[in-house]
């Protein structure tokens, strides 16, 4: 099971991945709906490194 920090680190990596190229982002100026999944899943995992022990419920 990954450690929190490590699925931050996942999480923000594909985040900023997706944004440097995705031709949508680019496009629109504005995030597409991959781009605010991995968003979310990016802030979550941020949330469960400050909160650890709340992360898992
Ligand atoms: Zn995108």
């Amino acid at each position: 099971m990954p450690s929190p920090e490590e699925a931050l680190h996942h999480a923000r990596t594909a985040y900023e991945e997706h944004v440097r190229t995705c031709r949508q982002c680019h496009f629109d100026q504005s995030p597409c709906a991959v781009s605010k999944l991995l968003l979310r899943a990016y802030n979550n995992a941020r949330r469960a490194q400050l909160r650890p022990d709340t992360a898992m419920r």
